[in-house]
């Protein structure tokens, strides 16, 4: 009865999407892909199942970016043998996932996802959805057509056939390709109330592709919004990872903003982002990681979430100095206090948090230039981090530049030139030293509150 009138809401009498039934076919000499840009392993794969008997294609991100001119992160590949066979197929693989189940495919230390081209059920009483229209199940098999009809932009539902190198188009997506749009298959409200994480995949996609988002595409969008409330926060989680390290996340939050999307995501943000000390810290870590992404070095999502809530860890910690705390009582108080806030909010996973509470708790210790302490803090295990987001500090203006250069000649020095930059700076290390030694002993008590959160 409820889904009667659900379907009824929105105009829902069967998911399979207007498409037409003969695809257009772009031919080898129409595009620009090369067979040789395709993984070996993957090309092997579709291989073997077409010579089992099956079809199967390179499919969704993989073929996209090719046709783009990215290179593809990994390569999918579809086809219309159940799990069972292609597990029979492959020595090395195994099938996964209990909703809908997929095959790992294993070449090597290379794994392929092979799926089966899935359907979008008719939606009648067997299909089950939330009082918003968000599909709670969407795990049958279906035909070639069907599976591209049920991914999410057009640009996402181009099989590729490597043996006959051609372009299997049955929503138009190699036309939006050729035009950068981005444009999402079928009715836009009712695919994001289906699942309004795609309205998070538009932005990222479009930003990362530089694509446009198409009209009606992007005119739900704020209207639908706060939609992501019902999301798992597993889901989101994972969502907002893939968008923070997908190599554009200055534009992505950019844009998250300008479309009224970043309340549930972190929800600090906002708040941080109206702070002009805060928009410029975040701006320029954001700015960094993108850098780094694009420059292929490795980036940790933990030093990410460290830069996101530093500002709230900030305002804690001054507050508490404010009030006469030492400053590592201080400094612990806060980054517990912050977790626990966040930690309701968005679940960022426990294991994120020992390397956020290490770049944190370090940070002090570059402003205490006396004795040994510089020698120590470049040996940590962790300075690298510690030290990269003490340079960010410095840069959106929250500490002296002065610390920057010191901390950059610092390390570039030998041991002779270090000893003789510490005998430069004798006017605070005899201050410091005095109160630090009180500090030291009574924070040795506050220590194992950080360890707990
Ligand atoms: P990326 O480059 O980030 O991997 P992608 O488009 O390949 O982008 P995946 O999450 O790997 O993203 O998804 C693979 C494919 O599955 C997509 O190209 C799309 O066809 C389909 N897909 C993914 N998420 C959805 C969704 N929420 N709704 C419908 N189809 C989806
Ligand atoms: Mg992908």
């Amino acid at each position: 009865m409820i889904l009667k009138f659900i379907n009824k809401v929105f105009h829902r009498k069967n998911a399979i999407y207007e498409s037409p039934q003969q695809p257009t076919i772009i031919s080898r000499n129409q595009h620009a892909i090369q067979r040789q840009q395709i993984a070996p392993c993957a090309l092997k794969i579709v291989t073997q199942l077409q010579q089992a008997g099956h079809v199967s294609y390179i499919v969704g991100g993989a073929t996209r970016d090719m046709l783009l001119g990215f290179a593809p992160k990994d390569f999918d590949v579809a086809t219309n043998a159940t799990p069972e066979q292609i597990r029979h197929i492959f020595r090395r693989s195994r099938i996964i996932g209990r909703r809908f189940r997929l095959v790992h495919v294993m070449c090597g230390a290379e794994i392929v996802e092979v799926s089966t081209f899935r359907g979008n059920s008719k939606i009648d009483e067997s299909v089950q959805v939330d009082q918003h229209g968000r599909l709670l199940h969407d795990n049958v098999f279906g035909t070639q057509q069907e599976d591209a009809a049920r991914r999410d932009f057009t640009v996402n539902a181009l099989l590729y056939d490597p043996e006959k190198e051609e372009i299997i188009d049955y929503v138009n997506g190699y036309a939006d390709i050729q035009a950068k749009k981005l444009r999402i298959i079928g009715d836009p409200e009712q695919r994001y109330r289906e699942d309004p994480v795609r309205m998070l995949r538009a932005v990222r996609l479009a930003s990362k592709l530089g694509l446009h988002i198409e009209e009606n595409t992007a005119l739900p969008i704020s209207k639908l919004a706060p939609l992501l409330q019902n999301v798992p926060e597993s889901r989101l989680f994972d969502e907002m990872l893939k968008l923070l390290l997908s190599g554009c996340a200055l534009t992505c939050v950019t844009e998250l903003r300008a479309r009224g999307l970043h309340h549930g995501l972190l929800p600090l943000l906002d708040t941080i982002l109206e702070q002009p000390l805060g928009k410029q810290f975040i701006t320029l870590a954001l700015k960094n990681t993108d850098e780094r992404i694009q420059q292929n070095k490795p980036v940790s999502a933990g030093f990410l979430f460290a830069t996101l809530l530093w500002h709230e860890v900030l305002s804690s910690w001054n507050a508490l100095r404010g009030r006469g705390e030492q400053t590592f009582p201080a400094l612990f108080s806060a980054i517990n206090q912050t977790l626990a806030i966040q930690h309701k909010k968005l679940a960022i996973p426990q294991r994120f948090y020992s390397v956020m509470q290490e770049i944190w708790t370090m940070q002090p210790r570059f402003e205490m230039r006396v004795g040994r302490r510089p020698f120590q803090l470049v040996s940590h295990p962790r300075f690298r981090s510690a030290y990269d987001f003490m340079l960010i500090r410095c840069e959106s203006g929250e500490l002296d530049p002065g610390l920057k250069a010191w901390w950059e000649a610092f390390i570039i020095a030998d041991q002779a030139q270090r000893e003789q930059m510490m005998t430069e700076l004798p006017a605070i290390k005899s201050k410091k030293r005095r109160r630090r030694k009180k500090t030291t002993l009574k924070n040795k008590a506050a220590m194992p509150a950080v360890t707990t959160v």
